[in-house]
């Protein structure tokens, strides 16, 4: 599996130090989907921007309000509206008396072909979307926030999700990669909100910028973000190419590649990998080497041309 790292192992509902002017909590909510649980990220010292807030879950907004005793919070942002990272935004920025940050708008964030497709029917997906987050103040590309020892800039940069931001911090030389770009796994894209040919251009662009070091939704610090990236790419063309041998053998429905391609893939991940086969088959199909009889999610797929 090349540069992925199963050996994280944080303490939970504690304020860990990852570097000056950087802490985080990790959420009580592991899993096969979330790793060892959602990294809410605390920066800065006295005047604190709050990432990522987590799930809604009374354990760990309280185990942010004890990192925190003391300390005014600036900005609380989030890096998309999946319940493991915006479900306890709201209830935490009230808490604290801080504004809201975020994308917004996810659906309105999709690419119009996603969008036609969506409109169409037949993909489903949604896992994990937090459909009632509302932001108190909407941003994206280029905005940017300060406060003592800390400046970030957010990038847009959907793939895992439309609405996906990312934050560069620039006196860190670092960006909080949400679950855009992990060091544990690969990330779901789950079509219509997840968009692999929107997901290639976020790591590109990102790979173009060369911070030194990401702070992911799940997981540890990645500290050669470009290799893993790199890699992360070189993965998903693989991917590709099993897919297009499979279909060079025949017609198939998404359930029957996923039986040949992830063979060996336990059951608990077996509905994310059929997520990522469509997600793949759809790039396929908008670049004219793949077709569906049927639904996109249920239908047979060839090839063709
Ligand atoms: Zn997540």
């Amino acid at each position: 599996m090349g540069p992925f790292d199963l050996s994280h192992a944080p303490p939970v509902g504690l304020a860990e130090r990852l570097a000056p002017g950087l802490r985080v909590v990790t959420a009580p909510n592991p899993g096969p989907m979330t790793f060892t649980g959602t990294r809410s990220y605390l920066l800065g010292e006295g005047e604190v921007a709050v990432i990522d807030p987590g799930p809604d879950d009374p354990r760990h907004l309280d185990a942010l309000a004890r990192a925190l005793a003391g300390e005014r919070v600036a900005a609380v942002l989030v890096t998309h509206a999946h319940r493991d990272h915006s479900g306890g935004a709201r209830a935490f920025a009230e808490r604290v008396g801080a504004e809201l940050l975020g994308h917004g708008d996810p659906v309105g964030a999709r690419r119009p072909a996603m969008a036609r497709l969506a409109a169409a029917g037949g993909v489903d997906g949604g896992e994990g979307i937090d459909a009632g987050f509302r932001p108190d103040r909407r941003i994206g590309e280029g905005d940017v926030l300060a406060g003592p020892g800390w400046t970030l800039a957010a990038l847009a940069t959907p793939g895992h999700a439309a609405d996906h931001l990312s934050f560069a911090w620039a006196e860190g030389n670092a960006l909080f990669s949400g679950d855009q770009v992990m060091g544990w796994s690969t990330t779901l894209i789950s079509p219509p909100d997840g968009d692999l040919a929107a997901f290639r251009a976020s790591l590109q662009r990102l790979r173009a910028r060369g911070e030194a070091v990401y702070y992911p939704g799940h997981g540890a610090p990645v500290a050669d973000p470009g290799a893993l990236m790199a890699h992360v790419l070189a993965h998903r063309a693989g991917r590709e190419a099993e897919i297009l041998a499979a279909l060079a053998r025949g017609p198939a429905t998404i359930a029957a590649l996923v039986a040949e391609i992830y063979a060996a893939l336990g059951p608990a991940l077996r509905g994310a990998a059929a997520r990522n086969v469509l997600a793949h088959l759809i790039d396929l199909g908008e670049r004219g080497l793949a077709a569906v009889d049927g639904p996109p999610g249920t239908g047979v797929w060839h090839l063709a041309g």
